[in-house]
């Protein structure tokens, strides 16, 4: 494989941008290699500068649920686009999206779009601050929620390969109301609320956690924070930026069944654009400005080229429920290829996975909590990672993030893809 262009680019993109990068796992650290700079992208595939093609499985770290470029989204955006980038006023197009949001996730009963995952949980976590008057909030240890400074405590996805799960800038005031429990251990959530009594505003939390690799709630585990935070008058936050509109249209709380009090979003709501959402029970959304004292604001929030994205997405889910069994089964089937790759190889994997989400672990143990899954063997996904890319299969770079299956994704890239795992091709 040549990566000349790359190369290239890379260096020229190191001398004005940290790391060369506009966000740290681009940039390839953990699987010792520089980073490949992608031209275009369209269905299950993407193409980098040396015209090198690969079957994507990162799908943009989530939003490509449909595949890229689709034409009924980019036809939508290419009219948005002619009509006017930015308004910073109300448009037609942001009812709509809302109102379908709301439809989708009936818990989101109010909602605010914003431009980033990062800002929709920042924003959620002020709202159940002003809504309970109490300052202190509950967050896993390995889950991400991005970047903003109070939840960049042991943090998970590129804080984690990069050994940083307390990133340095954050002053610990800023910090000291994220109390830390572990993923999967109720007795560890018991403890904070006993400990910090009549203090907590909240649980925030990913349903399924997908930046630590893929980890399943274990059973009960989810509906236990849903008492929990109802006995102590607390607020349950679900971070769906990654499982909304993935695990299943309504996310994963339609997938288990629970009711949070706030919900984020991002990723698939902008279908590729970017936006974010947060939004729950109306009066908890009513204390947000003008209705209430949260302030929370953005020049491009509800911007009109990415709603058209969002909203024709989401619309086009909605249209084919027959996606959601399809990417699961051939999840299913990738998920078993690295089984039988561990059993042939007498290589220690262990596989997580739920809907289109799935990780392979290299490690002997089960992965249930942010501990199981740090015990993976680095290196040995480095190897596999390069092998894959090699053959044209794009992975992320990274043992600690998820592998999207698109809805553009064929059985037969699928089968290939499980050839090229199982080290046959
Ligand atoms: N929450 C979760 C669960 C995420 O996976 C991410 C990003 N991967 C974020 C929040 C932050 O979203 P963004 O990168 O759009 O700011």
């Amino acid at each position: 494989m040549k990566d000349n262009q790359s190369a290239v680019l890379y260096e020229q993109a190191c001398k004005v941008m940290p790391g060369g990068v506009n966000s740290p796992v681009r940039a390839f650290g953990s699987v010792g290699r520089t980073p490949l700079f992608i031209s275009r992208a369209k269905g299950s595939k993407i193409y980098d500068e040396d015209n090198n093609e690969f079957v994507d499985y990162v799908c943009s770290w989530g939003p490509a649920i449909l595949g890229h470029a689709r034409e009924e989204v980019i036809d939508v955006v290419t009219k948005a686009a002619r009509d006017g980038l930015t308004y910073g006023a109300p448009t037609k197009r942001e009812v709509q999206l809302a109102e379908l949001i709301a439809e989708i996730m009936p818990s989101m009963e109010m909602l605010r779009l914003v431009s980033s995952g990062t800002e929709a949980v920042m924003s959620a976590i002020r709202a159940a601050r002003g809504y309970t008057g109490k300052d202190m909030i509950i967050k896993f240890r390995g889950c991400y929620h991005g970047h903003s400074d109070g939840l960049l405590v042991k943090a998970g996805s590129a804080a984690l390969t990069q050994s940083q799960p307390d990133s340095a800038g954050v002053p610990k005031a800023y910090s000291e109301n994220t109390l830390i429990a572990e993923f999967n251990h109720k007795e560890s959530v018991e403890e904070l609320f006993e400990k910090y009594k009549g203090k907590i505003a909240g649980i925030v939390v990913e349903p399924v956690a997908a930046n630590m690799g893929v980890v399943l709630p274990q059973e009960n585990f989810l509906h236990f924070l849903r008492e929990i935070t109802l006995e102590n008058d607390a607020l349950l936050i679900f971070d769906e930026v990654i499982t909304g509109f993935r695990l299943s249209i309504g996310g994963a709380q339609a997938y288990y069944g629970i009711k949070p009090d706030l919900t984020t979003l991002g990723k698939i709501v902008g279908g590729g654009m970017p936006i974010g959402a947060y939004g729950g029970r109306k009066d908890i959304m009513e204390m947000i400005s003008p209705l209430g004292p949260v302030y929370q604001a953005g020049t491009l929030s509800g911007n009109p080229v990415a709603t058209a994205a969002g909203l024709k997405t989401l619309e086009i889910l909605k249209a084919n429920p027959q996606y959601y069994s399809e990417m699961k089964e051939k999840a299913e089937y990738l998920a078993n290829t690295f089984r039988e790759y561990g059993t042939h190889s007498g290589e220690a994997v262990h596989v997580n996975q739920v809907g289109s989400l799935l990780s392979a672990f290299f490690t002997e143990k089960q992965v249930t909590d942010f501990e199981s899954a740090n015990s993976s063997d680095t290196k040995k996904y480095a190897v596999y990672f390069n092998r894959l890319l090699e053959q044209g299969i794009y992975v992320a770079p990274s043992q600690y993030e998820a592998m999207f299956v698109s809805a553009a994704h064929s059985w037969e890239e699928v089968k290939r893809t499980a050839e090229i795992i199982k080290g046959k091709l």
